[in-house]
């Protein structure tokens, strides 16, 4: 039966960073926990045409779909909480909308009229939101205007929302995220006048809320709730208190305490069905109820002045972590170890051994390697378990071919494209595009499937032959000195079909407890109801290791 598309769009008022993202996914899970099939779509509002160019230090992490679309991190929360992989049809930019417009006018598409801004570029966001509704086969699409309202570059989306609205009033819910400061000792005096504003900035682009989720670190009292509904012009029951939680997983439960979903459905019109979020529950049980404290290193080069915080820049592997630790019952504690330090002081690569387990993630570029090979030769001698993404691999990689297969200055051709043992190199097919510049989703992107050596950690883990995960990179195992490292003991556990490509360099089990490395980044596919294999292997093993400390606060 063929039905009718739903939309809800999400703008943020106020300021950003006050969890929007999270909003966006917590209101599509509510609606998903109701048998609806519902789908996320990410609005970016600058002029890159993907997240791909950006640092994460200024933009947070680059997400990879199953497609090699490079987005947003909201995207990955959209896949953590749907429990969905998502497609580049849930993702766009003022870059990536401008490009489609320019093309199709080259393409003679608009039949010789003039291309106006408005409504071509809207049109072009709307024609857009229905394809990811049918790609998804979604009745329900939650689409995240990133920004704050009252600025100048969301504004041709917010206009997007009120053409939508005026054709088809009762098929779109605008939900707007605003933070609510506090004052005084102990911050109790909740303040609604900002949020005040942002509605009227809203109005002033022709849009009004249905509903407000107000952002506070408390709950919102009902006189606030009141002077809120009163002041803004808001129904009865749809300003939604937004407190601080524990765990990003509890918020769609929180949501859900004001009925929520309820007043979502019934605001679109749409039959109210019972929700079932028995799993979702169990998930936060679990979090909530572990106690046994696992402590992980992650060893990163990203402490510099950006807007963005670690967390942002890894949040997938954090993710990852946590979802391993949940399956596991066991609490986990990340640490973030600067490879600045161990190479300039050698001594403080000791502190490794306080970890249950070491991660060198995904990165770029020269700045701080020689720190995480040091810390991955600390943690092969010393047997601590060590778990290295993409560039944690090759690296492993690297410190490998140094120290046990005694090629002194082996090296990735990314840092010295002149060292005598290239072990890793450049893909063939990527050098043209890094000799002319062509930068742009032009990695070795997205999912590709790998084969697995029987026996092996991997396999084991993984509980089958055949894989497929996600990449971004350009560098890759130089064939030639396979068998070199072979010999020496390296395992290359997972291998492209066509066997060109090592996939997952591992030490055997009997003489490490869990050394091993992905060329792809399996952190991306790792979901809070479906924790990636390779993150359990590795947290189990990590929580072996009996270096837990307690009585410390954990994540
Ligand atoms: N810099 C490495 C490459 O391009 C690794 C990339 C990554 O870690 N994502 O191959």
């Amino acid at each position: 039966m063929k039905h009718k598309t739903e939309y809800i769009f999400v703008v943020g008022g106020v300021m950003s960073g006050v969890g929007k993202g999270i909003t966006a996914a917590s209101i599509a899970k509510i609606i998903q926990s109701r048998g609806i099939e519902t789908t996320s779509v990410k609005i970016d509002p600058y002029v890159n045409v993907d997240a791909g160019t950006m640092n994460p230090t200024e933009h947070g992490e680059v997400f990879v779909l199953d497609d090699g679309t490079e987005c947003d991190q909201d995207m990955g929360n959209y896949e953590r909480f749907l429990n969905r992989s998502l497609t580049k049809t849930n993702y766009m930019t003022t870059g990536s909308v401008y490009l489609s417009v320019i093309q199709k006018e080259r393409n003679l598409e608009y039949g010789g009229r003039q291309v106006e801004v408005v409504p071509r570029i809207p049109l072009e966001v709307l024609d857009r939101l229905e394809r990811a509704a049918a790609k998804n086969k979604a009745q329900v699409v939650v689409t995240e205007i990133g920004g704050t309202v009252g600025e100048y570059e969301n504004i041709l989306f917010l206009e997007a929302v009120r053409m939508l609205k005026l054709k088809n009033p009762d098929d779109v819910a605008l939900v707007l995220v605003s933070f609510v400061p506090a004052l005084g000792a102990g911050g109790t005096e909740l303040k609604t006048k900002p949020t005040q504003h942002a509605v009227r900035s809203l109005n002033s682009v022709g849009l009004h809320p249905d509903f407000i989720m107000a952002r506070a670190h408390m709950p919102l009292d009902k006189k606030r709730k009141e002077k809120l509904e009163f002041m803004c012009s808001i129904d009865k029951g749809n300003v939604i208190s937004a407190p601080n939680v524990a765990n990003l997983y509890d918020v769609p439960i929180s949501f859900e305490k004001d009925k929520l979903g309820e007043k979502i459905l019934s605001k679109l019109k749409m039959k109210p069905r019972s929700r079932d979020m028995k799993e979702w529950k169990k998930l936060s049980e679990a979090a909530k109820r572990s106690k046994e404290e696992v402590k992980i290193g992650i060893v990163g080069k990203y402490f510099g002045s950006g807007d963005f915080t670690l967390t942002d820049s890894y949040i997938s592997v954090i993710e990852a972590v946590k979802h391993a630790a949940y399956a596991l019952k066991k609490r986990v504690l990340i640490e973030w170890l600067d490879s600045h330090e161990f190479e300039k002081s050698p001594k403080s690569l000791k502190k490794l051994s306080d970890y249950g387990g070491v991660i060198v993630p995904g990165g770029f570029g020269s700045r701080g390697i020689e720190g995480k090979i040091s810390a991955i030769r600390y943690c092969r001698e010393n047997k601590v378990p060590y778990f290295g993404l993409c560039y944690g691999m090759q690296l492993a990689i690297v410190e490998f071919a140094r120290d046990v297969v005694k090629m002194g200055k082996a090296n990735t051709t990314e840092i010295n494209p002149r060292t005598p043992f290239p072990v890793v190199d450049i893909l063939a097919e990527q050098k043209k595009n890094v000799e002319t510049k062509n930068y742009g989703g032009t990695m070795r992107l997205g999912a590709y499937p790998a084969l697995l050596k029987k026996g092996t950690i991997a396999e084991k883990a993984y509980g089958c032959g055949k894989i497929s995960e996600r990449h971004r990179h350009r560098y890759e195992v130089n064939p030639k000195y396979i068998e070199r490292m072979e010999k020496k003991g390296l395992v290359f556990s997972g291998i492209s079909p066509d066997r060109r490509l090592m996939e997952i360099a591992e030490l055997p089990k009997s003489t490490h407890p869990f050394f091993l490395g992905t060329q792809f980044h399996p952190e991306f596919k790792s979901r809070p109801l479906q924790p990636h294999p390779l993150f359990v292997e590795f947290i189990k093993c990590a929580s072996l290791q009996k270096k837990t400390t307690k009585n410390r606060k954990a994540r």
